[in-house]
């Protein structure tokens, strides 16, 4: 339970961080400013005094000087964004932004090539969109519509009416519901998926204009971007599917149940397109000169969701990784074995660029050193975690970043296992390679902007992506300068807890039967209720037993509507000798080991554990979010050979 109920929580905890911060702000779509004008990402950029880095090697004090006084990441990241906008998987921005990528890499003297994954069935491409009620008062509206749903024509103004909760319901309102905005009221939650199904069809005979349902952002101010890009050419959905900030629902609702008669007005411009549409990932090298058939990879995925400019999620890794490749390149560096830098496609539909790379190249992964992942927004790299086995490599590897900002401190930490989960170092942990997902501080409010409207450059911390930037080309050239390898001995992750455990607030929304935490004791339905005779209020209780990381423990649940007590044993888990058996193999080699602090550099301030949460549970949240979609359904794009 102890992974488990880490993982679970930072998922619940990044949702409840997200729900804290209510500063609202209107979804704004990119303004392009006159070429060279200034924009207020550029104070990153005004002269800072560069004291030159402590190094007898003349490549890091070069990338320190340059990224200090001669940054390019915000704006590339700022050109990429604003020329593009958000880049979906199968649009027509992310093909441009693709090209773009490849041509800046080459530019800075890179070998650089777009290596096709594979194709989706049907492109889409989002103009714009906006709403309001129009009566009884008018109100404007801050809503999406997921990628790969229709739009209309607009605007198309028409009366708000509550959704019928039977298909008897819908031939009454038969005459008042062509062109209509239907409403989701509480009561459609109830209904069972096969009437549902049924009174959706009768919509769309009736020829509604769309649904209109509430975000599931409870605290009203998000409004979160998704989609399923599995559909086909011949069937394209035909429902317009509004979901609308659950504070405005909330009102409109409240007035058409007061007897109100509401009217409502959308526009929206969503296009399909016919494919397959070719998906890629951007490759670019810069050739090792002693070891050229062995690799560390750096980079991030470049495609995003669509409802507002992919800054955070995910142009900050683009940009980084960009970066990074230019300072190398500037400060002369000739590593002793390949640096990959590589954007991969498909992310947000589930890791699908990263996972065929892995599938299509074999026979290199035993050659690839190590994987490092900039995926977890604008919050500076504070750190990564690495088994034991590989701790001292990757102590010599990023000396240079302990000390290279004292207000951005960079720790290693011991790691039992490698930490596979919502990003593209997943596939290749999969495949027995050491990926890394770096730690990641500061003030930025992931879930705020992770798949929301405020996914934009206003979001953006300039001055931590200078230093990622810095960061990454460091831990790059560190890295490929090693004697050897990464040591992956016993990293390879045992038994993952997580799998099979799904968590909405304190209830266990899912645990798969056989699982871990099926074995534990756990069952789907269960709310937590007291942990060793203590009441969990909220997931902040639990933090002790995040912390002690306990096999055994009792907890009371909710279940069916009595209090039950569990005595859980993670010890019944299958892979529980596995891990005793290696951490036996630890204790002999490295004796005694501290999993909580860094062993090298300093941690980021404010407590380990909470910038753990802060940093890097958006990311975990979304892991999961696309393991509900991936068993959803089954279907996956072809994956296809190299092209360019
Ligand atoms: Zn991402």
């Amino acid at each position: 339970m102890k992974r488990a109920t880490l993982r679970v929580l930072l998922v619940s905890l990044a949702g409840l961080l997200a729900a804290g911060c209510a500063a609202a702000t209107a979804p704004t779509p990119a303004a392009t400013p006159a070429p060279g004008a200034a924009s207020p990402n550029d104070v990153a950029a005004a002269p800072t005094p560069a004291p030159t880095i402590e190094s007898d090697d003349p490549v890091v004090v070069r990338i320190v000087e340059l990224g200090r006084t001669d940054s390019r990441v915000n704006p590339l990241l700022r050109e990429m964004t604003e020329k593009f906008g958000p880049r979906l998987t199968g649009s027509h921005a992310l093909m441009e932004a693709e090209r773009w990528a490849r041509d800046q890499f080459e530019g800075f003297g890179l070998e650089a090539r777009l290596e096709r994954w594979g194709d989706v069935p049907v492109g889409f491409d989002r103009g714009p969109w906006w709403g309001r009620m129009v009566a009884p008062e008018p109100m404007d509206l801050d809503f999406i519509t997921p990628a790969w749903s229709p739009g209309i024509v607009g605007p198309h103004r028409a009366a708000a009416i509550a959704y019928p909760t039977s298909v008897k319901a819908v031939a009454k309102l038969e005459d008042t519901l062509k062109g209509a905005w239907v409403l989701y009221t509480p009561a459609v939650k109830e209904l069972d998926s096969s009437v549902k199904d049924k009174i959706d069809a009768a919509l769309v005979d009736a020829q509604i204009a769309g649904t209109v349902r509430p975000d599931r952002d409870k605290s009203g101010k998000l409004v979160h971007t998704s989609g399923d890009f599995r559909i086909d050419w011949g069937a394209i959905p035909s429902l317009v599917d509004v979901r609308l900030r659950s504070d405005q629902h909330k009102e409109i609702l409240s007035r058409i149940e007061a007897g109100e008669s509401v009217e409502l007005e959308f526009s929206i411009d969503n296009r399909f397109f016919r494919g397959p549409v070719p998906q890629h990932n951007v490759v670019a090298d810069i050739v090792g000169s002693e070891f050229p058939d062995e690799y560390v990879i750096v980079g991030g995925h470049i495609d995003s969701w669509d409802g507002a400019q992919g800054v955070i999620d995910n142009g900050t890794g683009v940009a980084t990784t960009l970066e990074a490749a230019r300072l190398l390149m500037a400060a002369g560096a000739r590593p002793r074995r390949t640096i990959r830098f590589m954007l991969w496609g498909g992310e947000e539909q589930g890791l699908w660029g990263s996972r065929s790379y892995v599938d299509a190249n074999p026979d290199i992964m035993p050659r690839i050193s190590a994987v490092l992942v900039h995926d977890g927004g604008t919050n500076f790299l504070s750190g990564l975690d690495v088994t034991p086995e590989m701790a001292e490599a990757a102590k010599e590897a990023f000396a240079p970043v302990f000390d290279l900002d004292e207000k951005k401190p960079f720790g290693l930490y011991f790691a039992k296992q490698l930490t596979p989960g919502g990003s593209d170092h997943s596939p290749f942990i999969a495949a027995g390679v050491p990926g890394f997902f770096w730690r990641q501080s500061g003030d930025a409010n992931y879930g705020f902007t992770h798949h929301t409207q405020h996914d934009t450059l206003e979001h953006l911390r300039p001055d931590y992506q200078k230093h990622s930037a810095m960061v990454v080309a460091l831990g790059a050239w560190g890295l490929a300068n090693l004697d050897g390898q990464l040591d992956r001995t016993d990293s390879a992750p045992l038994g993952d807890r997580r799998s099979g455990v799904r968590m909405s607030g304190l209830t266990l929304t899912e645990v798969k039967e056989g699982s871990s935490a099926y074995h534990a004791g756990f069952r789907s339905g269960d709310t937590l209720a007291r942990f060793e005779g203590k009441d969990i209020k909220s997931l902040m209780d639990l933090l002790p037993l995040i912390r002690a990381e306990r096999e055994q423990f009792k907890m009371t649940v909710k279940r069916k509507g009595k209090l039950v007590e569990l005595d859980i044993d993670y010890s019944k888990d299958p892979s529980a000798e596995k891990r005793k058996e290696r951490e036996a193999r630890r204790r002999a080699r490295f004796g005694q080991l501290e999993y909580g602090e860094p062993f090298a550099g300093r941690a980021a301030g404010g407590g380990g554990l909470m910038n753990l949460l802060r940093g890097r549970g958006g990311s975990k949240a979304k892991a999961n979010a696309k393991a509900d979609d991936g068993e959803a359904k089954g279907q996956t794009p072809a994956p296809a050979g190299a092209d360019k």
